[in-house]
């Protein structure tokens, strides 16, 4: 057992100072003040360090030069988790694009087998797609967008524990498969999508649960006749959505207004492919057949349509507090404790409390990565 002490402990809802943070083994043991410790007890300072739980990741497709779509491999999600650990995220959704079935397949056989090593590291696969609307594609290769077959509901919801997320647009799709995957334990997540607002609220009541990168690839609100799917999900009162904080994808006036509607079911998501944390020079990268450039921090195609970002989740933060105007504790909660609720886990993970597991990141005064810890140990 030990303690640390911080500057400041953010606990996932309050900002607490004096405070340390016991630690047992690979959790959490408790929050107390540090003039109550015991005399016995280890103590490692973090002078001037905010303490935060580490960042979970809802879609996160490549980082550090490689992608998953590319290389469905155990190796690559080892890779994303080390480049990961230097931003401070603890835990991640390794997201698979629009892919063909026996690409899916090995997304799930290969987060499975690497699930049952690190669980909490990579709660589930993400899969973005194929059920989606050609219409808002965004960099998805159009040739794969299919309809979803019973052969392949079945598998989908046949490895529900290992499928954390699964994005689909609502108005191609059936009211019952989204009811039967959503019942099977995936949290169904509308996204690259033309759906009305009529379309997006029938989807939520079968099911839907959450939108994917909010505002992009969905129908926005046209006028004060049509409020489209992004105002079905402001309408609604249990829909979380992610969001991409990285000043290319979503005006930060919208962010702050999707903050102010949803609360704490905003969660910050990268969505980032290989660039981000990747080697100086990189500047370019293969995603699902398309060559997608690296320029000025934007991912984006020959035509200009972005593929991804280069976001990292601390970087996210920084930009949620500076440009977007969310308080610290908003910024943070929506990069650690929002996301654990998104995916029932924040009894594991996401929160800064007693039982938790000890994966947690440290934070300088400009909310860059100190250091991070998973499991109880430090890894950067
Ligand atoms: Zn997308």
């Amino acid at each position: 057992m030990f303690a640390l002490t911080p500057d400041s402990v953010f606990d996932g809802q309050t900002l607490h100072r004096n405070t340390a943070v016991v630690i047992a083994g690979e959790r959490i043991h408790g929050l107390m003040p540090v003039a109550e410790l015991d005399a016995g007890i280890k103590q490692h300072p973090l002078p001037g360090a905010l303490l935060c739980a580490g960042f979970i990741d809802l879609q996160l497709n490549g980082c550090g030069g490689v992608m998953f779509n590319h290389d469905i491999s155990a190796a690559t999600l080892a890779h994303m988790h080390a480049t990961n650990l230097q931003s401070g995220t603890t835990s991640f959704l390794p997201t698979l694009i629009t892919s063909p079935d026996q690409d899916m397949h090995r997304a799930v056989q290969v987060v499975s087998e690497y699930r049952a090593r690190h669980p909490y590291q990579v709660p589930g696969l993400h899969l973005e797609g194929p059920y989606t609307n050609m219409a808002r594609r965004g960099i998805h290769p159009a040739a794969q967008i299919r309809p979803l077959n019973d052969t392949m509901l079945e598998f989908l919801c046949g490895h529900a524990n290992d499928i954390a997320m699964l994005t689909l647009a609502p108005e191609v799709n059936r009211d019952s498969a989204i009811t039967r995957i959503s019942k099977a334990g995936i949290r169904v997540s509308m996204g690259h999508t033309a759906a009305s607002y009529e379309e997006a609220m029938a989807g939520f009541a079968a099911g839907i649960g959450f939108a994917t990168h909010l505002y992009n690839a969905m129908t926005p609100t046209a006028n004060g006749r049509l409020p489209g799917a992004v105002g079905a999900v402001y309408d609604s009162l249990t829909v979380g959505a992610g969001i991409i904080a990285d000043g290319h994808h979503v005006h930060y006036a919208n962010i702050r207004l999707a903050h102010r509607l949803l609360g704490t079911r905003l969660c910050l998501v990268t969505d980032a492919t290989a660039a981000a944390g990747a080697p100086e020079g990189f500047d370019q990268f293969n995603f699902c057949g398309a060559t997608v450039y690296v320029r000025n921090g934007q991912c984006v195609d020959e035509n200009g349509t972005l593929g991804g970002s280069a976001l990292t989740m601390a970087e996210g933060v920084r930009n949620l507090v500076k440009h977007a105007g969310l308080s610290l504790e908003q910024a943070l909660a929506m990069a650690s404790c929002n996301p654990a609720c998104a995916l029932g886990l924040e009894q594991h993970i996401g929160l800064l409390q007693a039982g938790r597991l000890a994966n947690l990141v440290a934070l300088d005064q400009n909310l860059q990565v100190i250091a991070t810890m998973v499991n109880g140990r430090f890894s950067v």
